[in-house]
């Protein structure tokens, strides 16, 4: 309850009306609860790079492409050495694919990096070097799918977009349906309920919705929520009905020993070989000889890296 704090614009009491979502318990999200959060946004926000007013729609795209799957922590010293190598896409697109590989590092899931240096082929190919607008056009980008076009659209273009990323779905699931976890995989419900929470300002609706990532991220988060801190704790579904538990989500996936590894111990040695390297320095990577071949076929289907006809391999390109 906010009672002498200025009403942030686009948040009116028609919202209130709007927030009656069939099949969802009263109470759900009011203007009250959206003037709580984007204040307790203004007031603990981090100070992340992506979020500066001087970022570009470029380093807003780099950033959301780096975050699908990976922390904020390990994406930071990333993020701003490939910003300070590549400030525009049309640096990128004058580089190898395989320097792209190069410069991802240790990031993971590094077919991320292809992906971005074919986005920024296109978007200084066909849009002059700039990151469009259209929620349309960068959804047709490669790499970009639903979430990562309206997280770009809102927060590099001020657009009115429900961005649901885990944080997201996790406090939304708490906040109005009153469960502990959202289903496994988003769902045509979860989007809908999400857009009908949405301020009526689109800048207030893209602050909406990078408060309430922020929100799950550093209050509302999946082992421990810190509700005595939650700004919309009085109307929290789960929270009210005693938080009662529900299957805990999919645990991480083990790493040791596994395919994934294998390729990240390959994909290391020649991101950080300056030559070609041979099949025998491979096999010093990896000893296991049927799960680096098919390691290694792995990374050549997905364009990682090319073998050539003397039996050495590279990153693509370089
Ligand atoms: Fe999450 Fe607790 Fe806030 Fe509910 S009250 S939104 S569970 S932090």
């Amino acid at each position: 309850m906010l009672p002498s704090m200025p009403r942030p614009p686009g948040v009116t009491p028609q919202t209130r009306r709007r927030h009656r979502i069939p099949g969802v318990r009263r109470s759900a999200v009011t203007f009250r609860q959206h003037e709580a959060v984007l204040s307790w946004y203004a007031a603990h926000r981090r100070d992340l790079p992506w979020r500066r007013l001087d970022a570009s729609p470029w380093a807003v795209l780099v950033s959301e492409i780096m975050l699908q799957q990976t922390p904020v922590a390990r994406v930071l010293p990333a993020y701003r050495a490939w910003l300070r190598r590549w400030p525009t896409p049309t640096a990128l697109a004058g580089a190898a694919p395989g320097e792209a590989v190069r410069q991802w590092g240790r990031l993971g899931y590094p077919r991320r990096a292809l992906r971005l240096h074919a986005a920024a082929t296109i978007l200084d190919r066909q849009y002059g070097g700039a990151v469009p607008a259209s929620h349309a056009d960068l959804l047709a980008l490669p790499g970009i799918g639903g979430y990562t076009a309206a997280a770009v659209a809102a927060f590099a273009f001020g657009q009115r977009h429900a961005v649901l990323d885990t944080n997201v779905r996790r406090v939304l699931a708490r906040l109005v349906t009153g469960t502990q976890f959202p289903p496994a995989h988003p769902s045509a419900a979860e989007k809908r309920l999400a857009e009908s929470l949405l301020p009526a300002d689109p800048p207030v609706a893209a602050r909406w919705s990078v408060a309430v990532m922020e929100l799950g991220a550093l209050v509302c988060t999946s082992s421990r929520p810190r509700c005595a801190q939650c700004p919309v704790a009085a109307a929290c579904q789960w929270h009210l009905s005693g938080q009662p538990e529900s299957p805990a989500p999919r645990p991480a996936q083990r790493y040791a020993g596994t395919d994934r590894q294998c390729r990240g111990a390959l994909l290391a040695l020649l991101r950080e070989s300056p030559a070609p390297v041979s099949a025998t320095a491979l096999g010093a990577a990896w000893p296991d000889p049927a799960q680096r071949a098919r390691a290694t076929d792995g990374l050549v289907a997905d364009g990682l890296v090319e073998v050539h006809p003397d039996d050495t391999f590279t990153l693509p390109g370089t």
